[in-house]
Order: structure tokens, then sequence, then C-alpha cells
């Protein structure tokens, strides 16, 4: 494989990169830079599509060659062969991919409409081989399976299943509907998550009065003048739909117009009318995924999903969800009497609508509880609460993190840490990528620009990135996060940590099911505010003082205040990518939105509050990863709820013997079992639903 890779580069350097200029594509060499990472400043977005089609290219014959092996068929010569195989193709698609959620521009976007068809029939061209799936099954059959040890088992089920699921056993004819209606899909996925950009970033809510400021916090204005500049307006404010930016406005601006302008902005992503309106794209996408379902021979698309995952069907979903809807749903009438309250006392006498939540939701909760959240963001910046991350991951796991300098950055605001075990060995690279830019989709994530492997028996560590949209800094103040920001940043630290602690042999067990996946994740928000751990990070930007144990207090007796908006915020959006993925028939004249409504509405759920996600920017479910997946963080949270019930049973949130078992049954093996029995394998025991319920005050 080297050679073919060295002629491409050669060929490369013939046709006038002699000067270096433009230079080798970067993709078809050894990347040489620290610890391996991507060369990102070298890779030009005209490297990408030669080695997406080299890739390919060396892919399908590392395949041919599998398939025309005259000796009979092995687990090596087929199923690690199979696993060791598109090198090169994973290579541009982890910095490809990478890119395009962080930091992409006009050309990738385009590269990413022509290449999402291309690499969708490049996967069929592999799971439809009708010689190689014949193999697969031979080594399955054979009795070389005898001498096999687990993971190597589980490599073999999980390819053989791999095959079947992607329409190995189809006739011809039924393999070239799923090829198109694949593609088809693929396609769809990609114009939504663009149509979501634009609209995202083509909204704006000027400001040009001062007094139409009232209410907001100084760092907010600052942060909108900042914005105002940018965008040729100095002089006046600029508020976005951004996180950082829009949902403090909610929170605190006085002007009721104003609020309820930015939030209809918001709510109205993809559903303007407009080139980027994202209605037919998506009942387009539910009509494929359907038909995609029944070729399949299941009767709806959230019945193919659900067969990989934990919940294994619909129904065991519907189950959870519906346990939490009632006290959730309950909490939040209470919540919205508070509200109705809040107005009242301002001698005002209107019915809140979803415009008027955050804002007297706050009031309430200042008034319940005395507590303003803006006082704890001054021991919220954003460097104490990273480094409090790293503490927590060295008091629980002796891992080190530390500032590498002069290596590649995915982008110059980013920054990269070396990731060490005690025993002193590197485990992989962290990047971290905190603040919006237009270049950037919304949320936050974790990724990989590089998976963890085996090359010659030695572990080669993953290269991992954390991608967040947070409240950036000002002129002459620091980041200083929102509690939600906080969360998040431990959030995704803890997706990091798995991939960090990863150690299996093949690329074909690295994965755990979508519902499994957000336990390492929310398991670490457990920690964020513990009284002990706020004592280590929670220092004062300007004096260095820990946080105040009278604020501290305040913080953990208001902790529990707004489950009922957040919760039923959450199972809506969770109820509304369910109920679209268990229809079996997609109209032609079908109107999404108003299937949105009937689905809420049936729930009864309160007119204040709009799903967390509304159906023309619920990316997680409409630009897939989370399709019929979205319940997994509510999925997850009855595990992490009850794992950390493990650490508070000993007396030491810190215990690091729990911690310990924790890395070695959950963080380290991938998928090496079934989900069930690696938590069993760590606990002791199945979960139970009571610790969620108690943790977010519904019991
Ligand atoms: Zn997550």
């Amino acid at each position: 494989m080297k050679k073919i890779i060295m002629a491409a580069c050669a060929a490369t350097m013939l046709v006038g990169c002699a000067n270096n200029e433009g230079g080798c594509n970067p993709f078809l060499s050894e990347y040489d830079t620290p610890f391996g990472v991507p060369p990102f400043e070298q890779i030009k977005p005209e490297h990408y599509k030669p080695a997406f089609e080299q890739g390919m290219k060396e892919q399908i014959a590392e395949i041919e060659a599998i398939v025309n092996n005259p000796e009979a068929p092995t687990f090596e010569n087929t199923i690690v062969a199979l696993d060791q195989s598109g090198q090169l193709l994973n290579k541009v698609s982890y910095v490809f991919f990478g890119q395009t959620n962080a930091n992409t521009n006009d050309s990738l976007q385009a590269l990413s409409r022509e290449m999402s068809p291309l690499l969708s029939k490049h996967g069929d061209d592999i799971t439809m081989n009708a010689g190689l799936f014949a193999r697969v099954k031979a080594v399955r059959e054979s009795a070389d399976t005898a001498n096999l040890d687990k993971e190597q088992m589980k490599l073999l089920d999980e390819t053989y299943k791999d095959f079947v699921r992607n329409g190995a056993n189809l006739d011809a004819e039924k393999q070239e509907q799923l090829r198109k209606l694949n593609t088809e899909i693929s396609s769809l996925q990609v114009q939504f998550g663009q149509n979501m950009l634009a609209e995202t970033n083509a909204f704006r809510l000027v400001v040009d009065k001062k007094e139409d400021l009232a209410g907001l916090p100084a760092n907010l204005i600052a942060s909108a003048a900042e914005t105002a500049k940018a965008d040729s307006m100095e002089g006046k404010w600029v508020f976005t739909l951004h996180n950082p930016s829009i949902m403090p406005f909610l929170q605190y601006a006085e002007n009721r117009e104003l609020r309820e302008k930015i939030l209809m902005g918001y709510l109205n992503r993809g559903n303007n009318g407009n080139e980027n309106d994202n209605k037919e794209v998506i009942r387009k996408l539910l009509k494929a995924r359907v038909e995609k379902a029944k070729l399949m021979g299941f009767n709806n698309y959230a019945e193919l999903a659900l067969e990989t995952r934990m919940a294994k069907t619909p129904a065991a979903v519907y189950n959870l969800l519906d346990q939490v809807w009632t006290p959730a749903l309950k909490k939040a009438k209470e919540e919205l009497a508070d509200i109705q309250a809040e107005i009242r006392k301002e001698g005002k006498n209107f019915t809140a609508e979803a415009w008027d939540w955050r804002f007297y939701a706050d009031r309430a909760k200042q008034a319940k509880y005395a507590f303003d959240e803006n006082e704890i963001r001054p021991y919220l910046k954003l460097e104490n609460v990273r480094d409090g991350m790293f503490l927590l991951a060295n008091k629980l796991y002796g891992i080190s993190f530390t500032p590498i300098e002069n290596i590649p950055l995915p982008h110059p605001d980013a920054e990269a840490f070396e990731c060490k075990d005690t025993s002193g060995v590197h485990l992989g690279v962290l990047y971290l990528d905190y603040f919006p830019r237009a270049s950037k989709r919304g949320g936050a994530w974790c990724g990989r620009y590089r998976s963890q492997t085996y090359e010659n028996g030695e572990r080669k560590a993953p290269v991992v990135t954390i991608v967040c949209n947070f409240t950036k800094p000002t002129e002459g103040q620091p980041a200083l996060l929102t509690a939600d920001e906080a969360s998040t940043m431990f959030h995704e630290f803890g997706h990091a940590v798995h991939s960090l602690f990863g150690d299996v042999h093949y690329y074909g067990i690295a994965g755990v099911p979508r519902d499994f996946v957000e336990l390492p994740s929310q398991l670490n928000e457990h920690w964020v505010f513990e009284p002990e751990m706020l004592k280590l990070y929670a220092k004062h930007y300007e004096t260095g003082e820990v946080m105040p144990e009278e604020l501290v207090k305040k913080l953990e007796a208001s902790g529990k205040y707004g489950q009922g908006f957040a919760t039923t915020e959450y199972l809506a959006a969770s109820y509304l990518d369910m109920d679209f993925h268990v229809l079996t028939d997609i109209a032609d004249d079908m109107n999404v939105m108003d299937f949105e409504q009937q689905t809420l509405g049936k729930r009864n759920l309160l007119k204040q509050i709009p799903s967390r996600y509304r159906t023309t920017y619920f990316n997680h479910t409409m630009g897939g990863g989370y399709t019929a997946g979205y319940y997994s963080y509510l999925w997850a949270e009855v595990l992490d709820c009850d794992a950390y019930e493990a650490y508070k049973e000993t007396g030491d949130i810190f215990n690091k013997e729990v911690a310990a078992k924790y890395r070695k049954y959950i963080l380290t093996p991938g998928g090496i079992d079934d989900a069930m029995q690696m938590y069993i394998n760590f606990r002791g025991k199945e979960p139970g639903i009571d610790p969620l319920l108690k943790k977010r005050g519904l019991k």
C-alpha cells in the first residue's frame, strides 16, 4: 500500500510542485508532524477530492485482493484484511468531516455535496459485494472460529451483521433500490445541514437604541457591540442565533418585543419558504428512510435504527419517555405558575408566551433562592473550567494534560494538549476549539481526527477534538462561562476521555451503540458543580478566590429548579424524532410542521415550551447520527445517574477504585461486549430509573 501512496505523490510532483508550493497532496504521504496529527496548514481545499478518489480506488483494490485470494477464507485473510482496508479513505474522511463541521467554506460545502453520493455508493459497493460476503459467511461457518479470542469473535459477528444490515442478503433488484435510497438519504442529509447553517448565519437582531439593552449583562452587550463592528455597524448592537448570544438575550432582555423577535427567528430556521427551507427536504428524507426500512424487512425506520441499540425496539424507547413525561409535565406546570406570578408582580396581566419563559423563570429562581446565575460566572473562567476538568481526570485516573506548542491546529483559535497516562505513556492528542464562528455549525461535540488503532502490535493513539460554541472573551474580560456551558465542557470532555482510553485491535469494534455513547459524557457532568470539585477549580477570575460557600449552597439549592422546562423540551424533541420515524408511510403532501404540531399537541405540551429542536433545524435526527436516537441522552442518563451512585456509595466522589473499574469495563474496551453486559461488569447490576428521577427533582 505504501508503494501506491509514494507513486501518487511522485506523480503529483512531476506536474509542477517541485518548488514545494502547493506541494504534494499531504494526504498521500505520511504526516510528518508531532504525534502524526494532520498537517492542517498544508491541507488545501483542492487536496480533498484527489485523496478521496485515490482512497476509494485503493480500498476497492484491497477488496478485490481479498475476494480473489486463492486461499480458503480465514479470519486473517478476510475479516482482518477487510477491517484494515481503506486506510487512506479514513485518513482523508476524518479531516474532511472534522473541517466541514468546524471550519467550513463554500468550496468544502460544494465538495461535501459532490462527495456524499460517491461515498454512499462506495460503501454499498463493499457491503453488496457478493464475493466478499460469501467469504465473510464462510469464515463465520468455519472451524477457524474456535481459535478466536473474544475481541476477534465480536469483530467477526459485527462484520457479518453489518453486511446483512446493509443489504448483502437482498436480491439484485432490491440492492439496486437500496443503493438509490442510500444515495438520496445522504444527499438530503447534507442539504439539510447546509440549509441550517445558512439560516442560522442569516439572522441578525440589530439594536440601535441603548434603552433596548435594558437588563442585559455587560459582557453580552460588549460582545454584541463587537459583532456589530465586525458587521460594519459600529455603534449598534447585533445579536445572533448562536447560543451565547440568543440564550442570555432571552433570559435577561427586558424588551419583550425584541425577545419575541429573536426567538421567532430561532424557531423558524429552515421554515421561511426561501431557498434554504428544509420542509420538503425533510419530507423526502423521511420517505426515503421509510422505504429503506421496508426494503430491509422492517415496518418503519425506527425499528431498523434501533436493532443495533441497547433499547432494541421503539416500544422500549416510548416506555422510558412516558415514565418521565408525566412528572416532567407536572413540574413544568408548577414552573409556569411561578412565571405567571412573576408577571403579576410586575403589575402586568398578559399570559406568558414562549419568549417570556427564560426571562421570568430566571426571576422566579432569583426570588426563590436569592440566586442570580450571573453571580457564578466570574468563577467559571473558561481556562479554570478547562483546568478543572483536567484535574478531575487526574484525580480519578491519574492521567495528565499538558499544552503542546508548535503543533498544527485544526483552526488558529484551537489549542492542543497531550494526554499521558500515570506511567507517562502517550494516550493521545486533544484539541479544544471553544468559540462560535460562521464557519462552524452550532452546538458542541467531540470528534476525532484519527481513531485509536494498532500498528505492528503497538497501540497508536487517537487525535481527539472538542468543538464548542461558548461565550467569547471581550475586550478587557476573559470568557466567563454560564453554568450550562461549564456542564457542556465537562460533557464533551467525557467523550474525549472515552476516546483517549480506547484500546481495541480492530476498527470494526471501536464504536459503541448510540444510546450507550452518552454514558461517559453525561457521567462526567455529575462532578462539575459538586462542592468538593468547585473548591478545586471555581476561582474568581480577578481575585483568585474560590467560590464562597454561601454561593455554592445557593447553586446547590437552586440546581434542580427549571427541570420541568428542561425535561419537557428535551422529551418533546425525543417524541418528535420517534414519532416521525415510526411512520410507515409518508404522504406526498405531508406538511412536517403540521405533524410536529399534532405530535406535541396530543401530549399536551405547554404552548410556552417549544421542542428543544423544531423539525426544520433538528440536526440530530434529520442530519443523521441520532436518527430515531435523540432519546439516547435520556437512556444513557439512566445509566450515568446509576453509575454516579457507585462513587457516592463509597463516600468519596473521587474514588480511584471505582474509577479504575469504570475505566477497565466501560472506557477502554470499545464495543467488545453487549452494552448492558459491559455496564453490569462495572456495576454488578442493571441500572434503575430512580437515581435519574431524583437528580432531575422529579421524584
Ligand atoms: Zn454527547
